[in-house]
């Protein structure tokens, strides 16, 4: 449950809204093209409420790294078609003309400032930019979950200057993984993959203690393989978290946890499509091969397991789904969770684009828009740009 006010709980007509939203989206380089406007779609719900209620409407957003001076351009002009009226773009926040520009406007219309990463005091949670920002608005709305694990100027340095409360996206995203994870329809099975167990170690740790089932795939399975004695050829490991694996392997034991590790896999000598590749069993690896998806058994193995399943967590990709060769594992754990009838929850930026890729997301109950923010919150963690809300 979301224990924090939300945009339901505050008046907002007439009411100059700043509203952070989470508006990095992947963009073409080649041709300035937004790729996937899938977090502009969800941000839609907060805004159009806001419109409808009267507000005047300031979007905010980062887009990409500080230093790297991308703009939101692109995204006015999709908003714009989306909320079929007038976006208006302000392309430079710290011009003198901005505050006119703000105070002439009218109840519902809306305006996008320009990507907040345009200078270094958003990223360092500068006081100063943050009350700046504060200083166009009444009310401030956090809606962008994808950047909630950030204590940012933006997102959590503006709630010390204007009562501050979560967008329905917020809303969403905490509801569904924290009944996914915390109360939910049992058996509870996560899968878990991706490159490093080093960054997944705490939410490895987190869902030991609330699952019935956890399946690891993806290139974190030779660090385990490897811990049990397996020889994993040139396969991704990382040898100083050996320790890591086995303590965690010993948790799931002892938690009465099933644990299922990869028993096939499909190798190659490199990580290309136009390579050679074959399936053998995990403790068969060719010692110049890697292991780079998992294989038949194992998908089976792994589909049953979902088929029962009440609830699906899934993150991490199970092999390397970008390279058609090594895809069609993950293509099955996503088609096997569409197929079930589970609550499907989907965490991690590139297991989403996954499910994307392979055309399934009408298909899964909850697929987050914040990869980090999602394994954060997965992890126990406190997210600060939610904390910072005014509780409920
Ligand atoms: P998410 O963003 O969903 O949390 P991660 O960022 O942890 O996932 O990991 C995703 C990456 O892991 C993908 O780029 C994928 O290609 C890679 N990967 C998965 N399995 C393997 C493997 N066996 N070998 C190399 N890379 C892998
Ligand atoms: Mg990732």
């Amino acid at each position: 449950m979301l224990n924090k006010k939300t945009v339901r709980d505050v008046s907002v007509k007439s009411k100059k809204v700043l509203v952070r939203c989470d508006f990095n989206v992947p963009i073409d380089k080649e041709t300035g093209n937004i790729t996937s406007d899938k977090r502009i779609v969800e941000s839609l719900k907060t805004i159009k409420y806001l419109i409808n209620a009267g507000a005047k409407v300031i979007l905010c957003s980062h887009i990409g790294k500080t230093g790297q001076n991308k703009t939101l351009l692109p995204v006015s002009k999709r908003l714009a078609e989306l909320l079929e009226m007038d976006v208006l773009f302000i392309e430079d926040i710290f011009k003198d003309n901005v505050r006119d520009v703000i105070d002439s406007m009218q109840d519902g219309d809306v305006v996008l400032l320009e990507n907040t990463r345009m200078t270094e005091k958003e990223e360092a949670n500068d006081e100063e930019f943050a009350k700046y920002l504060a200083s166009f608005a009444d009310i401030f709305v956090n809606d962008a979950f994808g950047s909630a694990h950030r204590a940012h100027a933006s997102t959590e340095g503006v709630t010390h200057f204007l009562p501050s409360v979560a967008g329905f996206l917020i809303e969403k995203e905490i509801e569904a993984l924290d009944h996914s994870i915390n109360d939910p329809k049992r058996p509870l099975v996560a899968i878990v993959g991706g490159a490093k167990v080093s960054s997944k170690i705490g939410v490895l740790n987190a869902l030991l203690d609330k699952v019935d089932t956890l399946l690891i795939g993806g290139a974190m399975t030779y660090t385990f393989l490897k811990a049990e004695g397996i020889n994993v050829g040139k396969s991704l490991c990382e040898d100083d978290k050996l320790d890591v694996a086995l303590e965690i392997l010993q948790k799931a034991a002892n938690k009465g946890v099933k644990l299922l590790l990869p028993v096939d896999n499909v190798v190659a000598k490199e990580m290309s499509e136009y390579t050679e590749e074959m399936t053998v069993s995990v403790e068969k690896i060719p010692e110049d091969y890697m292991g780079l998806d998992i294989g038949k058994k194992t998908s089976a193995l792994f589909e049953e397991e979902i088929k029962k399943a009440g609830t699906v967590v899934w993150n991490g990709p199970v092999g390397m789904f970008e390279l058609d060769k090594f895809s069609s594992g993950t293509r099955k754990v996503a088609e096997a969770m569409a197929d079930s009838n589970a609550v499907t929850i989907v965490g991690g930026g590139d297991s989403a684009s996954a499910v994307e890729k392979f055309g399934l997301e009408d298909k899964m109950s909850h697929i987050s828009t914040g990869g980090g923010a999602s394994l954060e919150f997965m992890e126990g963690k406190k997210l600060p740009g939610i904390e910072a809300l005014l509780d409920k």
